[in-house]
């Protein structure tokens, strides 16, 4: 038995991958990496009806947007393989069998009807519906009586009463009474196993040294355990996760906002906020620094450390630090990475250069990338729409300001931004000096005559955008409002 840690995340591909199981799958990554151990990916697709390969594309590639790369895998292959559910279903009959014949499980020939039956019976007499181990001692006559009437066995497992215990990595001493759980079902009448039984058997075959989940996953914990025991296998290491809440405390579901990392990346989110922001539900750092990449997490990471509570999902804490990546990026990284959302806008308009400085002047109020749209439309075209200025402009003021505006800026270089700088701001001070105007004042008609805004990004950048041609046009038809 090797000492390595082996840990492993196994989604379902039923949907895009969702928030939480990026926050489990990080988690596994993290105790890995602190550990010098493997992180492993498993596909557990045995719910045919449900599974996509569009999910499992969107698994695969959501996590690799994350960051979160893993040792072993479908794709990359590994000594445990195949690491794909329903590659493996030779394999589960096997161990059914070896089950079989050590008496830790039977078959079960109850239709389902007949068990239909028994549930709605327990619902009369207000009881936890158990099975009732009407198939544990059947006659071998009984036997040849079912197979000769068509019937195909389901092989439950015999759970053995007992109290069980053990210690969660994240949730301390945990009990159960297993007289509760009832025999259940390992392999279905059609061949395949169960959840229950193929997880176990793929975490065993694949050494998997400790299971990090959702604590959605506790109840099955008892009777994956009870299957290890009755193998003879070793018992990994547990460690249930508190769930993620909605700012309502309800589950976290798409009424609530974007739920699968990809739809937060068709909003604008940046796949290094979201994994920054999704390690802190549950874990904080040592030093209180929140900003922090997935590798300075590793160092500071600490599986015991991990709150057993339930953590709330705030969209506003997100959207605050996503701000503050877009606010730290690199500006090419960061433009190449807006151009998606710019799709109303003809980009040819404007040379890389001017498209980077673009979004380095305009990047500072965002929270999400997308919201850029709406705050640079006087960037591109010939005109702008001056009716929510109109009233500003037409005042004596702004006709005074534009008027000498147009006579200077025909001599002012606008590739040159120091000298732009100077310029306006000699404009500002004469007409402070000569006329008493606000500095202020001065500037809005200025941006309203050129953006059609009275606000927006700094107004020497949006000047050596545009160019001189563009500015003088627009200004001479603001003046003949
Ligand atoms: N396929 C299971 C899920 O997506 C994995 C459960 C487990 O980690 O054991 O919930």
């Amino acid at each position: 038995m090797t000492d390595e840690i082996r840990v492993r995340i196994a989604p379902s591909p039923s949907g895009n991958l969702h928030i939480g199981t990026a926050r489990t799958a990080l988690f596994n990554y993290l105790f890995a990496k602190k550990e010098g151990g493997k992180f492993i990916l498993r596909i557990e697709d045995t719910d045919a009806e449900r599974t996509k390969q569009e999910y499992i594309d969107n698994i695969f590639d959501s996590l690799k947007a994350l960051g979160l790369n893993w040792d072993e895998g479908p794709d990359v292959g590994g000594e445990y393989g195949p690491y794909t559910q329903s590659e493996r279903f030779d394999i589960y009959p096997k161990y059914a069998q070896i089950l079989l014949d050590k008496g830790y499980a039977y078959e079960c020939w109850c239709t389902n009807e007949e068990l239909e039956q028994e549930k709605e019976e327990a619902v009369k007499n207000h009881k936890a519906y158990v099975y009732s181990r009407k198939c544990l001692n059947i006659t071998p006559e009984q036997r040849e009586q079912y197979i000769k009437e068509g019937r195909k066995p389901s092989i439950r497992f015999k759970v053995e009463h007992k109290e069980l215990i053990f210690n969660d990595m994240v949730k301390g001493e945990l009990k159960f009474d297993t007289s509760l759980i009832g025999d259940f079902v390992i392999m279905k009448s059609n061949g395949t196993p169960t959840y229950n039984f193929a997880v176990v058997i793929d975490d065993m075959l694949m050494k998997i040294s400790h299971i990090i989940r959702g604590e959605d996953h506790i109840s099955n914990t008892p009777k994956q355990i009870l299957i290890y025991e009755a193998l003879g296998a070793k018992v990994p290491e547990f460690g249930h996760l508190g769930m993620i809440l909605a700012p309502d405390r309800s589950k976290l579901s798409k009424r609530h906002g974007a739920t699968a990392v990809s739809d937060f990346v068709k909003e604008g989110y940046l796949t290094d906020a979201l994994i920054n922001f999704v390690a802190l539900l549950g874990w904080a750092p040592s030093d209180s620094v929140e900003i922090k990449t997935v590798d300075e997490i590793a160092k500071d990471f600490r599986i015991k450390e991990i709150s057993s509570s339930n953590s709330i999902f705030e969209y506003d804490k997100l959207n605050w630090m996503n701000g503050q990546y877009i606010k730290k990026m690199d500006i090419s990284k960061l433009t190449d990475m807006i151009i998606p959302f710019l799709s109303d806008y003809d980009l040819s308009e404007l040379s890389r250069e001017k498209l980077e400085k673009m979004v380095e002047i305009t990047r500072e109020p965002l929270t999400t990338l997308k919201d850029i749209q709406k705050d640079v439309p006087y960037f591109f075209g010939e005109d702008v729409p001056l009716d929510e200025v109109k009233e500003l402009l037409t005042t004596e003021l702004s006709k005074n300001v534009l008027n000498k505006f147009i006579e200077l800026a025909q001599k002012w270089d606008f590739t040159n931004e120091q000298e732009l700088h100077d310029d306006l701001q000699k404009l500002r001070d004469d007409f402070k000096a000569n006329f008493g105007y606000k500095p202020k004042e001065t500037m809005w008609a200025i941006r309203a005559a050129v953006t059609g805004r009275t606000r927006g990004a700094d107004m020497v950048g949006i000047l050596t955008i545009l160019g001189k041609d563009k500015v003088l046009r627009r200004t001479k038809k603001a003046m003949a409002l």
